[in-house]
């Protein structure tokens, strides 16, 4: 309720600056990108970042760039002070990383603040120390050319924020993501990155994009990618985008550069939808990184304080620009040697043509095979996954059970099994398999049959003699982004015990050389990376700890390609597995597996009632 005896007033600079902070400094890596953008702005060739506890306690950036006069300094503090926009007309046309002049002032109005800086040829330079936005002392100081800001104990005078500081861990992952976005935006900065004493990046100055992205992400991964150089009349877009054979199950790994600057706008995460369309299995996304180059006129970067969020002036421009640059890239070098010979189709599906009509198998005289339901327990179901009633009700006499008197309980408990006996009929549509059963007609989801019993096995395997893994072909090398390397490296223990051959290389690259039985031969690498999505997305249980059912979830809907174009004794396999789950009739993630429509059903249906 406002007090209707106060007057209005103007607030004051010092309260405006903690309210802007509100806005451009969430937490310490915003600091950290606010005083990287500095640095880059200011020419620099080589910059430092060194974090104490995550950023929380201390927060230094130095740089060889520019430097700043004793007045200049003094004004970079002040609110709206910028070198870097002169008036309006300006804001059109704005090609540095800066341009609000609201970080210095709101970064030292939350913390305790020290400016250090010269510029090349100087006498001397100064230091500046701000305390929670006021002005504690300005002297003269020796230095080296260059800017070193110093930034401790952030938000100390903000309890509400200091609160929301999350742990060290946490607040230096994002501190390495963002490290990650600028590195590849500028390639041609040595940059260094050390946390609590400890380098975690060096980066030379003077490399190629190339060189970053092989240094950052590993060599193996430019490989998998094609590369993307069109230069447009209005817009040039370059980078590298995956070939369709390599996805992600989330769009973590899109790294976006509008004019040099690490940003994103809607328009481009539709027209990468678009340029991929029909290409990836559904829900699935490219890993790219695309440069965007566009006159300054055409973006508007001041959409937002923290300037992550761009429009372009012409966004459907923008968009078909991306989407043919894209398409481009995957067209066969040799396209233009033309021949008649068509075999030499690009491997790149055509995305405008149909889904190609896949056969999984004709089984038109499979014999019906029986399940004698509760007589002899299938051998999963005899494996106690958890405390629950498996025991009793697998016991049962196969006499006393029907369907309808089985207890089932709703999750940890035992389904009764879907059929006595069925008959595979065959698969529709490329994608459901048709069964007969004693009671009526089942469709059967293979993927998520699949899922579920690849679930059950993995769990199955907590208390056995060991699980049971595959040594793959060829050793697969993951180079994971630093959240998910953490993620990774604290579930090491928990899935190898579940048949996953995993190993840290150090460096946040790991190594697979076996997977547990049921996961096909290739792909582990993407299996791993689609699982630490799922749990990253899906967070884990009570107290931040990982369960062993999240992992086995996780792990299960990961599994690229199972149940698709399966063998006739596959299917077989697959159709007994299932009916030998605990809990049959759901995938892991709640999808059905099984469609079942009874003979009074269809007679229903058909008015034989
Ligand atoms: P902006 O970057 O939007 O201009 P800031 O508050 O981040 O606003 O910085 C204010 C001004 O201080 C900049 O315009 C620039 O002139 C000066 N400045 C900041 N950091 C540096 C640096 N590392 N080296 C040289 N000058 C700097
Ligand atoms: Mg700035």
């Amino acid at each position: 309720m406002p007090d209707s005896s106060r007057p209005i007033q103007l607030l004051s600079d010092a309260v405006i600056n903690k309210i802007a902070a509100g806005e451009v400094v969430e937490r310490p890596a915003s600091v950290c990108k606010e005083l990287l953008e500095n640095a880059i702005d200011a020419g620099a060739t080589h910059v430092d970042l060194d974090v104490v506890d995550g950023g929380r306690k201390r927060i230094s950036v130095a740089d060889d760039g520019s430097g700043m006069t004793r007045d200049d300094a003094l004004l970079a503090i002040e609110r709206h002070a910028t070198s870097k926009i002169r008036d309006v007309d300006d804001i059109e046309n704005i090609l540095t990383l800066g341009f609000r002049g609201e970080a210095l002032a709101a970064i030292s109005s939350v913390s305790r603040f020290t400016l250090l800086t010269r510029r090349a040829g100087d006498d001397t330079g100064t230091e500046i120390t701000v305390h929670g936005g006021k002005l504690i002392d300005v002297r003269d100081a020796g230095c080296p050319d260059g800017t070193t800001m110093t930034v401790r104990n952030l938000f100390y005078n903000v309890p509400a924020r200091r609160k929301f500081l999350r742990t060290v861990q946490t607040e230096l992952q994002h501190i390495r993501q963002m490290f990650l976005m600028y590195a590849l935006a500028h390639p041609g900065i040595g940059l260094r990155l050390v946390s609590d004493e400890r380098e975690i990046y060096q980066l030379n100055e003077g490399a190629t994009f190339d060189e970053r992205l092989a240094e950052l992400f590993g060599r193996s991964l430019p490989d998998q990618m094609s590369t993307v150089d069109v230069d447009g009349k209005q817009i040039r877009v370059r980078g590298r985008v995956s070939r369709p054979t390599l996805h992600r199950a989330d769009r973590s790994e899109q790294y976006i550069f509008i004019n040099g600057r690490p940003a994103s706008a809607p328009v481009i995460g539709y027209a990468l939808n678009q340029a991929y369309s029909g290409l990836l299995p559904r829900g699935r996304h490219p890993v790219v990184f695309l440069f965007l180059e566009l006159e300054a006129g055409g973006v508007d970067v001041n959409v937002h304080p923290t300037k992550r969020e761009v429009r372009f002036r012409r966004s459907t421009d923008v968009r078909d620009a991306v989407i043919e640059a894209i398409r481009a890239s995957f067209a066969p070098a040799s396209s233009h040697l033309v021949s008649g010979d068509t075999k030499s189709a690009p491997d790149v599906p055509d995305p405008k043509s149909p889904r190609p009509f896949v056969r999984i198998p004709d089984l038109p005289s499979l014999p019906a095979f029986d399940y004698p339901r509760k007589k002899t327990a299938p051998p999963t179901a005899e494996v106690s996954v958890g405390e629950g009633p498996s025991k009793q009700t697998a016991e049962a006499p196969a006499e006393s059970v029907t369907p309808d008197d089985t207890p089932s309980t709703p999750d940890g408990g035992t389904e009764p099994a879907p059929w006595n006996w069925c008959r595979i009929l065959g698969v529709i549509g490329g994608a459901y398999v048709v069964l007969e059963t004693d009671e009526g007609m089942i469709l059967m989801n293979p993927r998520a049959a699949h899922q579920r019993v690849l679930y059950e096995s993995l769990l199955a395997e907590r208390d056995g003699a060991g699980a049971l893994s595959q040594g793959l072909l060829q050793p697969e090398t993951l180079d994971l982004p630093p959240v998910k390397a953490d993620l990774l490296r604290r579930m090491l223990k928990p899935l190898q015990t579940m048949g996953f051959g995993i190993s840290d290389f150090g460096g946040d690259t790991f190594m697979i050389d076996a997977l547990p039985v049921g996961f096909g031969k290739g792909g582990a690498a993407a299996v791993v990376r689609d699982m630490l999505t799922d749990i990253e997305e899906r967070g884990s249980g009570k107290g931040g700890r990982v369960q062993r059912e999240d992992l086995a979830r996780a792990a299960a809907g990961g599994a690229v390609g199972a149940g698709e174009n399966l063998k006739a004794e596959e299917l077989e396999r697959l159709v007994k597995d299932l009916a030998a789950c605990r809990m049959p009739y759901t995938s892991p993630a709640g999808k059905p597996t099984l469609i079942f429509t009874g003979m009074r059903e269809l007679d229903r249906k058909f008015g034989k009632v």
